[in-house]
């Protein structure tokens, strides 16, 4: 059997091991230390959002932006429908109920007059949405000026989900550089990965400052345990910051990599009867965290499940496209409602997320290539 291929496994880039060595050394084994302050300074240089938080997980950063930004039973917060689980759960932990927002085919990104007609639905009905939430999907920003006028207009605060974006630019700047806060993630399978965490950056200071209160037990400033609100335990630890630390190094590298790696899926599938890649929308650069394929079955030949179960036979992963927030049976169940849905639907359908790993060699990316190739009927 061939070595396992996976979707995007961990790469490591070779610092990590000498700043957790630093950490140990210092005896920093625990939540604060020098490392994690280094790892958030890094954060902000490298992405330009000058107060940073790293805590456990994505979803950790989503919860405490939306804590603070009020977010609560009988609030109704607008989500990218297109998007992962931990985007929008965060909104449901606090007692919020969401409706979700289609996205559009240029991008796969949530849809600005969707998002408007959303809001314009939640006014008429006397709830004035308390958050929206839009998502980076794949390595791609959302049209951030178009979602952030609407938000405006409507004085609606927007929380980027960037957690698949980093290392993406909108217009030159970087993802997660717009709304009110921005959430990463460092989850195993994301661009750089600390083994597990997140952040959450902002242009705001004070939310950072009490996100960072609310991601500690909400301890006061006090020398005893005092407590003026209910917090979490969300903090990130030192030895983990110090994997992030070494990550960041190599960003960059991971981002040319990813966008290499797309261009040869495209060169040796782009012209394939029935495939389209995912495409990158004019306003901004793609990181391309994963290549992600749509592919026709009566043109191309094979439903994405049979390319999927081909590559599986293979040893090597893919996956389909997210299914969309408004079809999970547990949203459907609460009877949360989707502006549009079609457009996230159809890529659920015909999309398959194609092996994007930085470590795979372009032998490795041959051999997914021509598994594909096969698997068409035609
Ligand atoms: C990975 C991811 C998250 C959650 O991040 P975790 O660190 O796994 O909690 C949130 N949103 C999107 C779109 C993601 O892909």
């Amino acid at each position: 059997m061939n070595k396992r291929i996976f979707l995007s496994p961990p790469h490591m880039g070779g610092a990590e091991l000498d700043c957790i060595r630093q950490a140990f050394a210092s005896n920093y084994v625990a939540p604060a230390g020098p490392q994690l302050q280094a790892f958030e300074q890094a954060f902000a240089d490298a992405t330009g959002i000058p107060h940073c938080l790293a805590v456990s997980s994505g979803t950790a950063a989503m919860h405490l932006a939306l804590r603070h930004l009020g977010v609560g039973p009988g609030d109704i917060v607008l989500a990218s429908t297109l998007t992962f689980m931990g985007s929008v759960s965060p909104a449901h932990f606090l007692g919020a109920e969401l409706v979700f927002v289609d996205c559009v085919p240029e991008s796969w990104n949530m849809d600005p007059a969707r998002l408007e007609e959303a809001v314009k639905t939640c006014l008429r009905q006397g709830r004035k949405p308390a958050a929206v939430i839009p998502t980076d999907i794949y390595g791609q920003c959302a049209d951030y000026d178009a979602i952030e006028a609407i938000c405006q207009e409507y004085g609606v605060p927007m929380v980027t989900d960037a957690a698949e974006s980093l290392g993406a630019l909108y217009k030159g700047r970087s993802a997660g550089r717009a709304g009110r806060a921005a959430v990463f993630s460092f989850n195993g399978n994301k661009i750089i990965t600390t083994s597990g965490g997140g952040m959450l950056a902002s242009e705001d200071e004070e939310l950072i400052a009490h996100c960072r209160k609310l991601s500690q037990q909400a301890r006061e400033d006090a020398p005893y345990y005092e407590h003026e609100e209910i917090g979490y335990n969300y903090r990130m630890s030192n030895i983990v910051a110090a994997i992030g630390l070494g990550q960041l190094q190599v960003l960059p590298e991971r981002v040319r990599r990813k966008r290499e790696i797309c261009n040869i899926y495209q060169e040796a599938l782009g012209e394939t009867p029935g495939v389209r890649l995912m495409p990158e929308a004019a306003y901004g650069t793609h990181s391309r965290w994963l290549t992600v394929g749509l592919f026709d079955p009566v043109t191309f030949g094979a439903t994405p499940e049979e390319i999927r179960l081909a590559l599986e036979a293979e040893n090597i992963e893919s996956r389909p496209v997210w299914k969309p927030m408004h079809l999970q049976p547990v949203f459907r169940r609460m009877g949360y409602g989707c502006v549009g849905g079609d457009v996230a639907a159809g890529l659920f359908e015909q999309g398959l997320c194609l092996p994007s790993g930085t470590s795979m060699d372009d032998r490795d990316l041959q051999r997914v290539i021509a598994i594909v190739r096969r698997a068409s009927r035609n």
